[in-house]
């Protein structure tokens, strides 16, 4: 069968699969909200930002913060270099996503929501809004939701700027809040002093748009997908050395080569799993699964056949840290511009082993001593890389 025409027509165990309109926030709002957090934490729904944090967790802390104001945002500023899943859930699945903070809204007693959208997405805005009217319109947002005279909840959109380091939750706040885009200092953490100084749920996307499909079907029905640590369905974004790139919604535990079977990919060399902030990883391991246990990721999957030249990819991917990184402190603002250089000076022939090792050694201290995500996974891609190809690389010069 035809896959591109498969794509068209998208399933999927839980994400693309039928879905009512409005069902699940009617369904929600005539529960206790303490049974809510009980079968958020039965799915053992995890973050699909990256980080992969419990989401019932996160909600529990929310709800228990003492606070006359609380905020829901959705992370829409979906930057890491090759995921596209978000877009897909915004631009054909934008009632999850709005009712996924609508039921976080009302269970973590927040009466605000905000979409974060990254400004490359700013097309998709017009379209969400709409979105938003409509659901307005039918009673499902605004005051005294589904008739409920003790709950209201409005949505609003805000764009971002176009800077990676946002998607960090501190800094897209800081973002929000009109400051520079920089990551704070935790503790303390949003889920008590969030935007504006008031608790926050930050919660990615893909994260909100499950949480419909688990108040309809229950915790228990989506702990069954997966694995046990990683429960449910995961959207990956394929691209790259494959004949179908795309948007596939799969049970987390599929390994990286029934993933290449399904997307057509033929004479792979590498798989990029989690983004350029992720690990590469060589043919040999490609019966890894993809899971929080093993391979982990936010849901890029880039395929690289044997015509690429690894030292291409990680150079590519280290001139986008040096780019992105805030600057804020000295590890990661340090740190990638040297493992660019050592980049440059494998090309050049300009290195030794020893300093290359050295190198290394810099990157595991930039994953313990940088401030946020970004200078502590940016180092992943030059190891991974060095150590799974040293062959190609060092044999090249
Ligand atoms: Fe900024 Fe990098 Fe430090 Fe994060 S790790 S705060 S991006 S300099």
């Amino acid at each position: 069968m035809n896959k591109l025409f498969e794509r068209k027509n998208r399933t999927g165990p839980v994400l693309f699969s039928e879905y009512e309109k409005g069902s699940a926030v009617k369904k929600a709002l005539l529960t206790d909200r303490d049974d809510i957090l009980l079968e958020i934490r039965e799915s053992g729904l995890r973050g699909r930002g990256g980080a992969g944090f419990p989401v019932s967790v996160k909600w529990m802390l929310t709800a228990a913060a003492n606070s006359p104001q609380k905020f829901v945002i959705c992370n829409a500023d979906e930057g890491e270099p090759g995921t596209f899943k978000d877009r897909v859930l915004l631009s054909e699945y934008p009632e999850l996503v709005l009712e996924g903070m609508i039921i976080a809204g009302y269970t973590v007693g927040a009466r605000k929501g905000i979409i974060y959208l990254r400004a490359e997405y700013s097309y998709i805005k017009d379209f969400l809004q709409s979105k938003i009217e409509e659901m307005r319109s039918d009673g499902n947002l605004g005051k005294n939701i589904c008739g409920r005279k003790d709950f209201d909840f409005d949505i609003s959109i805000r764009l971002g700027s176009g800077a990676y380091v946002c998607g960090e939750e501190t800094a897209l706040i800081e973002s929000l809040e009109g400051h520079r885009g920089e990551p704070r200092n935790r503790p303390p953490f949003p889920v008590n002093t969030g935007y504006l100084g008031f608790p926050t749920v930050v919660n990615n996307v893909e994260t909100l748009a499950s949480v419909p499909h688990i108040i309809n079907k229950g915790g228990e029905w989506y702990h069954k997908f997966g694995t046990g640590k990683s429960s449910g369905s995961k959207l990956f974004s394929v691209s790259g050395d494959c004949r179908y790139p795309g948007v596939y919604e799969l049970q987390w535990g599929i390994t990286i080569k029934e993933l290449l079977d399904l997307c057509g990919a033929e004479n792979t060399k590498a798989v990029q799993i989690g983004g350029a902030s992720g690990i590469c990883i060589p043919e040999s391991e490609f019966s890894r699964q993809i899971s929080f246990e093993d391979a982990s990721t936010g849901g890029s999957v880039m395929v690289f056949n044997k015509n690429r030249k690894m030292i291409d990819v990680l150079q590519n991917f280290m001139e986008f840290f040096t780019e992105e990184s805030c600057g804020q402190c000295t590890p990661c603002r340090i740190g990638n511009v040297k493992l660019l250089e050592g980049v440059n000076m494998i090309r050049n022939n300009e290195y030794s082993l020893e300093y290359i090792e050295k190198l290394k050694e810099l990157g595991e201290t930039m994953k313990i001593a940088s401030k946020c995500g970004l200078g502590q996974t940016s180092p992943n891609p030059f190891i991974s890389i060095l150590n799974n190809f040293k062959d190609e690389i060092f044999g090249m010069n």
